[in-house]
C-alpha cells in the first residue's frame, strides 16, 4: 500500500490526490482520502484506481487543510470497499482516521483481546485495531494515547493517523516498510516514497526513522520513539521490486540499486547471448545493469501495454494469467534467431516467467536464458507484501533451478545470490545496517505470533 499526507496547506486534498497518484503503483484496488477543516472530516474511498475513484467535483467537497490518503492493495483483509482505507471513526475526542502500509503480525492476538473487551470491528483488517486501541487507551488525548498505542503493536507500519487538529506519523521499529517526509513552505508532507514528494513539488526533509513518531499540530512538531533503535530490517524487496525507480530511500536511489543488482547477477551468472531483454517495467532497471556489466547489447524485446495494471497485484490467478497476456508482447525484429537474456526481478509464483519465454519463443528465439535479479522466494511475507502460501510459491515447488528452469520452458535460469542481494542493497543506516530478507532467506526480524 501507500500513504500520503499533508498538514497545513490550502490545497491538502488536491495535494493528497497527486501524491496518492504518484503512489499508484503500490496498490490499485482501491483509494481514499480524509480531509479535515481543523473542525470535522470529509471523506470519500473507492475501489479502483486514484483517477477512477476521485473527480474534480468529489475533491471540490473535501475541502480542509490537513488530509491524509491511502492507495491499498490487499495482504490482510478482503479486497471490499469496507476494508478501503483510510479508515475513519468518532471516538471520544472528535473524528479519526488511519491511513496504513504495512501488516500487523500481532494483529489476530489483539483483535481477540479487544474482541473479549467488547470491540466490535467493522473491517477484517488489522489496521482497525489500531483505531479500538487509540480509543480504549487508558491515556487522555490523542497526542499521548496515538504514542503510546504503537508500543502494542508489531510487524510492520508505516502510519498516517488524523485527528480533527492533529496529525501522527510512525513507523514500526525495524523500519520495514519505506516512509519520507517533505516540506512545501511551512507545510509537512508525509508520503511512502519520495517520488510522492516530487509530485506535488515537496522538498524532501528526511525519512522517518525505524521506531519513531512524529506529532504535528499548530503548536508544531513534536517527536518521540516508542522504541529503542535497535537493529533495521528494511524490506529488500522495496529495491527489487515494489518501489518506483525514481525513489530514494535512506540515501539510496531506486534505480541505481536496480541496475547494481542487473550488474551482479551478470557477474555470478555469465551466458553468452546476442541481447538482453527486461520484462518491463519493473526489470528495466536489472536488465540494462546486466547489459552494462556483460557487454551484451540490451534491447526492447517486450512491449508493454501502459494501459495494463500490475499482474502481481491482481488478487486470483486467473485475473493474474489474464493479466500478463494482455500486458506484453513480444518484438520478433528483435528476437528472431537470437540467443535472449530475459531479465525479470523476481519468481514468485512463476506466472509471469513462463509465459514470457513461451512470447520470446514464439517470437523465434533461439535460445532463452532466465536470469532473476532476486533470490528464490522460498517464504512468505507477513509484512505487508503480497506473497502466497509456502507451497504456492514456485521455488517450493521445485528442486532446484534447473528443474524450474524446464517449467519455464527456459535454456537456463539462474537467480541472483543472497550475497549479491545484500551487497546491491546495503543501505546506509545512521548506526546499523540490515535489512529484511526473510522471504528469501526464512529469517524474520519479528515475532510471527503464528501459536
Ligand atoms: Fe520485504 Fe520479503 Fe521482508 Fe516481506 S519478507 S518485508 S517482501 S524482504
Ligand atoms: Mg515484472
Amino acid at each position: 500500500c501507500g500513504v500520503f499526507g499533508v498538514f497545513n496547506h490550502p490545497k491538502a486534498t488536491d495535494l493528497t490526490y497527486y501524491g496518492l497518484h504518484a503512489l499508484q503503483h503500490r496498490g490499485q484496488e482501491s483509494a481514499g482520502i480524509v480531509a479535515s477543516d481543523g473542525k470535522s472530516f470529509r471523506h470519500h474511498r473507492g475501489m479502483g484506481l486514484v483517477t477512477q475513484v476521485f473527480s474534480r467535483e468529489i475533491l471540490d467537497g473535501l475541502s480542509g487543510n490537513m488530509a491524509i490518503g491511502h492507495v491499498r492493495y490487499s495482504t490482510s483483509g478482503a479486497s471490499l470497499l469496507q476494508n478501503a482505507q483510510p479508515l475513519v471513526f468518532k471516538y471520544s475526542e472528535g473524528d479519526l482516521a488511519v491511513a496504513h502500509n504495512g501488516n500487523l503480525v500481532n494483529a489476530a492476538i489483539e483483535r481477540k483481546v479487544l474482541q473479549q473487551q467488547g470491540a466490535i470491528f467493522q473491517t477484517t483488517t488489522d489496521t482497525e485495531i489500531i483505531a479500538h486501541l487509540i480509543a480504549r487507551s487508558s491515556k487522555k488525548y490523542f497526542e499521548k494515547a496515538g504514542p503510546e498505542v504503537l508500543k502494542r503493536i508489531d510487524g510492520s507500519f508505516a502510519l498516517l493517523i488524523m485527528t480533527d487538529k492533529q496529525m501522527l506519523v510512525a513507523l514500526d521499529r525495524h523500519g520495514l516498510r519505506p516512509l519520507s517526509l517533505g516540506k512545501i513552505g511551512e507545510s509537512i508532507i508525509a508520503a511512502s516514497e519520495t517520488c510522492a514528494l516530487e509530485a506535488v513539488d515537496a522538498k524532501f526533509w528526511r525519512d522517518v526513522e525505524p521506531g519513531e513518531w512524529l506529532l504535528i499540530d499548530e503548536k508544531g512538531i513534536q517527536t518521540g520513539r516508542f522504541a529503542e533503535k535497535g537493529d533495521v530490517s528494511l524490506c529488500s524487496f522495496e529495491f527489487v521490486y515494489f518501489a518506483r525507480p525514481d525513489s530514494v530511500i535512506h540515501g539510496r536511489s531506486v534505480l541505481s540499486i536496480r541496475k547494481e543488482l542487473g550488474q551482479i547477477l551478470a557477474k555470478e551468472h555469465p551466458t553468452q547471448a546476442d541481447v538482453v531483454v527486461a520484462v518491463p517495467e519493473s526489470s528495466v532497471p536489472a536488465a540494462m545493469g546486466f547489459a552494462q556489466q556483460s557487454g551484451i547489447p540490451y534491447e526492447m524485446g517486450i512491449i508493454k501495454n501502459p494501459y495494463a495494471g500490475r499482474s502481481f497485484i491482481e488478487p486470483t490467478q486467473e485475473l493474474r494469467d489474464l493479466a500478463v497476456r494482455l500486458k506484453l508482447s513480444a518484438v520478433r525484429e528483435i528476437l528472431e534467431d537470437k540467443r535472449v537474456v530475459l531479465v525479470d526481478d523476481s519468481i514468485v509464483r512463476g506466472t509471469t516467467s513462463k509465459r514470457i519465454v513461451q512470447l520470446i519463443r514464439q517470437a523465434g528465439a533461439k535460445e532463452v536464458h532466465v536470469r532473476i535479479s532476486s533470490p528464490m522466494v522460498k517464504n512468505p511475507c507477513f509484512y505487508g507484501v503480497d506473497m502466497p502460501t509456502k507451497e504456492e510459491l514456485f521455488a517450493n515447488k521445485h528442486e532446484h533451478e534447473r528443474a524450474m528452469g524446464k517449467v519455464i520452458g527456459a535454456d537456463s535460469l539462474a537467480f541472483l545470490s543472497t550475497e549479491g542481494l545484500l551487497e546491491a542493497v546495503d543501505v546506509d543506516l545512521a548506526d546499523t545496517s540490515s535489512r529484511c530478507i526473510a522471504c528469501f532467506s526464512g529469517a524474520y526480524p519479528t515475532n510471527l505470533y503464528l501459536k
